[in-house]
């Protein structure tokens, strides 16, 4: 007989966005000529920048010749050309001195973020956001670090983290002791940013607990505004305590080419039950290059090029296109009299619905009403309860068409 892990089965359905496409594709039955507009994917439309085209194209020509041919990436954690790139562009260019073997590359910053927890003890208390990207509380129930879920969806052993228009959609580091912090900003549901002076009350809570904050920072490229920190060790004394995590997806359209990275800085330390501080960073790369070859070359010279003169420049392009399908959401909704968070350093935008109306019936009515698709804010959460999420990743046609039609509605 083989016993299955039992905390998979803990885990709630994968609820969220099959149920979005049930009842978009129950609609459109019923409504064959309905235009239907997607304003809930998270995932980008615009191509890759030519630079990194170029670059692709470059290094699959190379991969077709035997004197530039090449295998495995050494070591599995990145060839040492991208790594002084990110170096050089995200951290020293910002103030921040890291080191390139405290860079490690992977395919995914989901990967990274899920895989992570792997190394730390299965007795350490885990704080994560509500609402929150799923990922980083379904892979700790996945390794046993919680009870069931609760009729709220809240799994017993987590601490959740309340993000609300009191806080500003920040949390406030808890009264008592946590191990594990799970941030991430700019945030995906809410788009709320961290100012430095908030992420500095973390990196003081994190240092007095001895805890380590996992930063998510896949968004950063979306920052406007120019006093947030694009990373966290732009706080003193972070480096002690987190581990930063970036992608290539949303900040170069990545999300079907496949690059991230993961900051691990070399005095980061966690705890034996003996009381010996061990270095996280080569458990990490222990773990990493047991269980993963390597990003492809082809990639990482993709990924080079997003850090040239033209790179920079294209993708910034992008980004702007995105920020203003942003601006035009936030703007408009705000002006048709909702109140509306986020969408200036993120390409999310956090509605607030009125009248206490749930999210799931909110966004029915703009499905039924107006052919829109949103993303229901209880899918992130139960403090998601109230809010739907909007995107800025389409077209600024489909965009104002959208919106269009949800000003006939309102
Ligand atoms: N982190 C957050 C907060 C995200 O929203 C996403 C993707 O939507 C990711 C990580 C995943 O990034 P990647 O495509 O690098 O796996």
């Amino acid at each position: 007989m083989t016993w299955i892990n039992e905390n998979y089965l803990k885990l709630q359905a994968g609820y969220l966005f099959p149920e979005i496409g049930r009842r978009r594709r129950a609609f459109q039955a019923a409504h064959p000529d309905a235009k239907i507009i997607s304003m809930g994917i998270g995932d980008v439309t615009q191509p890759l920048a030519p630079a990194v085209v170029k670059a692709m194209k470059k290094a699959v020509e190379e991969m077709g010749r035997a004197e530039t041919f090449k295998g495995y990436d050494d070591g599995g954690i990145g060839y040492e050309f991208l790594r002084q790139a990110i170096r050089d562009n995200d951290y020293k260019a910002r103030g921040v001195e890291i080191d390139i073997d405290e860079i490690i590359i992977s395919d995914g910053a989901k990967c990274d973020t899920g895989n992570m927890q792997e190394i730390f003890g299965l007795d350490n208390v885990v704080a994560v956001s509500d609402p929150v990207y799923p990922v980083y509380v379904d892979t700790n129930v996945m390794a046993g670090r919680t009870g069931a879920a609760s009729e709220k969806g809240r799994y017993e052993g987590i601490v959740y983290m309340p993000c609300t228009e009191e806080n500003n959609f920040v949390p406030q580091p808890p009264a008592g002791k946590v191990d594990l912090i799970y941030l991430c900003f700019p945030n995906n549901p809410t788009g709320a940013v961290a100012t430095k002076e908030q992420l500095a009350e973390w990196v003081d809570y994190t240092r007095r607990n001895k805890a380590i904050i996992l930063f998510d920072a896949a968004y950063e490229a979306y920052i406007s505004e120019p006093d947030i920190p694009h990373s966290i060790y732009e706080v003193d004394g972070a480096k002690d305590v987190a581990i930063e995590f970036r992608s290539f997806s949303k900040t170069a359209g990545f999300t079907g080419v496949r690059c991230a990275f993961t900051v691990i800085p070399k005095q980061l330390k966690a705890y034996t039950k003996d009381g010996r501080a061990v270095e996280v960073g080569p458990i990490w790369k222990r773990r990493h290059c047991t269980k993963f070859n390597g990003v492809s070359y082809v990639t990482q010279a993709g990924a080079a090029a997003v850090y040239t003169k033209d790179g920079k420049k294209q993708i910034k392009q992008t980004i702007d296109f995105y920020m203003s399908n942003a601006r035009l959401i936030r703007e408009t909704l705000g002006k048709i009299g909702y109140t509306v968070y986020g969408g200036v350093n993120a390409p999310y935008i956090w509605l607030k619905i009125p009248d206490g109306v749930g999210s799931w019936e909110f966004f029915d009515t703009l499905l039924n009403k107006a052919h829109v698709v949103t993303t229901p804010g209880a899918g992130f959460g139960s403090a998601g309860e109230g809010y739907v999420r909007l995107t800025a990743f389409g077209t600024p046609a489909n965009v104002e068409e959208a919106l269009k039609r949800i000003k006939t509605i309102s």
